[in-house]
């Protein structure tokens, strides 16, 4: 399937097996904004937990918190969100369309990119065994000129970014002769900036209302709190805190479905480490949050890490986890190496001491911070994007599936009567009760045994548990795996365990 084909059957896959919903639909929708429905919400709610648990019930030395989404305005001051929290915007005069200005200068770099893995790969075809991939890079004449294309387009976008430099950055867009997507002309406007919080007021009468943000990011929310944790808690450096919860940005633009959205959650940590020492815990994170994604088995080959040429104003080393979504390889988590900034920031703009003091060393000092920063919508995106498959079975027909790691799979089984009499939906019923003490379950009666495997199969259940005339005989029913499609007989009392072997966290988390 071509990546947008792919994409459209994500979004309507979505839709159509209640997993997510644009926002007040029935209004025409609100761009940018939208509802996670009844499969949707306990999917995301088990990415959440997985999350949850391998970074702060599997650290002892990580703590979870859960901040408001109102803070002080001055917080936003502080982390330098109010003064540079903007993003580059550009307008195409003819279609009317609105871009991030360094959104279309990595996407210009993105496809010279495509080239030459193009190329790398005919290559690889046409010599087969004797191909030397790293001798090809290195000397042939089209790739090299491409990478020296890719090198100074990134020379130059840092140089306008970390600039400023406006009128460069048009200058970059005419010069690569970037045209607009939708009108295809170059007839582009000025490069502008714009602040992507949301303001907002609090207080009751016009004159006493304060001007608040909506946050833009969960992070301050643990900045702010980190003496009050680490004295309650006792916390010794190392340690982490972690968040979950929501984070507002007026993006520019946003039409990626929940890739870039208005509004969306975050799943934060950050570390507090002694200083000097930041170099070994970012290597440290970078290795255990990509064990983290791949234990859940969407494909090795999916992702890879994209270290930043240009640093926030905040960081001393940054990488992005980039995961191969239906539309390329783009962001899905931040890792982050802060520094002391944000404390040293709370601590001026506060008057408030905000030090650790180090009974080893007899020593106070501003700790320095590690911080991984995950949205969960875009996790969620890369979960079903990647779990959708058409498959051609042997008898001509294709099946729909979604393979959902079973750990993260909204129900983990559906149980069936093989048919509506007999006494059949009432032992099912049984196993129903028994099981949902445990897990996730559905009860489905309706239409043939295999037009509800199939529909099962859609919505990503696990495992299909059919109780039939023989269940009332010796107590085995049939149990089928959404993958395999195997079905064996198996106990009734034995479900539980079966069941449990493949959704079990441990069973997952203990792949990291
Ligand atoms: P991008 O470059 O894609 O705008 P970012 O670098 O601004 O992302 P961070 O500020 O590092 O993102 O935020 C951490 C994580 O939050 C990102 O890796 C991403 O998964 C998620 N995130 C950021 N903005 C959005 C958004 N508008 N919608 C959904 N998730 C988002």
């Amino acid at each position: 399937m071509a990546n947008d084909d792919k994409f459209k059957k994500v979004i309507s896959h979505a839709k159509e097996y209640g997993y997510v919903f644009q926002s007040s639909e029935i209004y025409d929708g609100l761009s940018a904004v939208y509802d996670y429905a009844q499969n949707g919400a306990e999917l995301k709610k088990n990415i959440r937990d997985y999350w949850w648990k391998a970074m702060v019930q599997m650290h002892d030395n990580i703590v979870g918190i859960d901040a408001a989404i109102f803070m002080h305005p001055t917080t936003w001051k502080a982390s330098g969100h109010v003064d540079a929290f903007n993003d580059p915007l550009i307008d195409n005069k003819d279609s009317k369309k609105r871009y991030r200005a360094d959104v279309l200068v990595e996407d210009f770099r993105e496809k010279i990119l495509q080239k030459i893995n193009k190329d790398v790969a005919k290559a690889k075809k046409r010599f087969g065994d004797a191909f030397d991939e790293n001798e090809f890079r290195s000397t042939n004449g089209n790739v090299l000129r491409r990478q020296k294309q890719i090198d100074d387009i990134t020379v130059e976008l840092t140089r306008v970014q970390e600039e400023s430099d406006l009128e460069g950055f048009k200058q970059l867009i005419l010069d690569l002769g970037i045209v607009c997507p939708v009108s295809g002309s170059k007839n582009w406007t000025d490069v502008k900036q714009f602040n992507l919080m949301f303001g907002t007021k609090l207080g009751a009468s016009a004159e006493s209302a304060m001007d608040l943000y909506l946050r833009p990011e969960t992070a301050q929310g643990i900045f702010v709190n980190f003496l009050n944790v680490q004295k309650t808690g006792r916390m010794k450096i190392p340690f982490g805190i972690a968040q979950t919860g929501k984070a507002f940005r007026n993006e520019i633009v946003a039409r990626q479905f929940i890739f870039r959205m208005r509004e969306f959650e975050q799943m934060e940590m950050q570390f507090f480490i002694k200083p000097g020492t930041q170099k070994e815990w970012f290597d440290y994170w970078k290795d255990t949050r990509l064990k983290w994604h791949k234990s859940l088995g969407l494909g090795e080959e999916n992702y890879r890490f994209h270290d930043h040429e240009k640093l926030a104003h905040y960081a001393d080393a940054a990488t992005d986890i980039e995961f191969n979504f239906p539309f390329g390889f783009k962001e899905l988590e931040g890792i982050h190496s802060r520094t002391d900034f944000d404390l040293k920031q709370h601590e001026e703009f506060s008057g408030k001491k905000l030090q650790y003091f180090d009974h080893e060393d007899n020593a106070s000092y501003t700790p320095y911070v590690l911080e991984t920063s995950i949205g969960l919508d875009r996790m969620f995106l890369a979960v079903f994007s990647n779990s959708l498959v058409e498959e051609n079975l042997e008898d001509g027909k294709t099946r729909t599936v979604l393979k959902l790691p079973a750990v993260l799979a909204p129900a983990k089984a559906a149980i069936f009567p093989l048919v509506k009499k007999d006494g059949l939906p009432e032992v099912a019923k049984q196993i129903v009760e028994d099981l949902k003490w445990d897990f996730n379950i559905i009860y489905e009666e309706k239409d043939t045994v295999g037009k509800r495997y199939r529909r099962q199969d859609a919505a990503g259940t696990p495992f299909c548990i059919t109780v039939d005339h023989d269940t009332l005989k010796d107590n085995t029913v049939t149990i089928r795996h959404r993958d395999t499609m195997d079905q064996r007989r198996v106990r009734i009392e034995d479900l539980k365990t079966i069941i449990k072997a493949e959704v079990d966290v441990k069973h997952w988390l203990m792949k990291m």
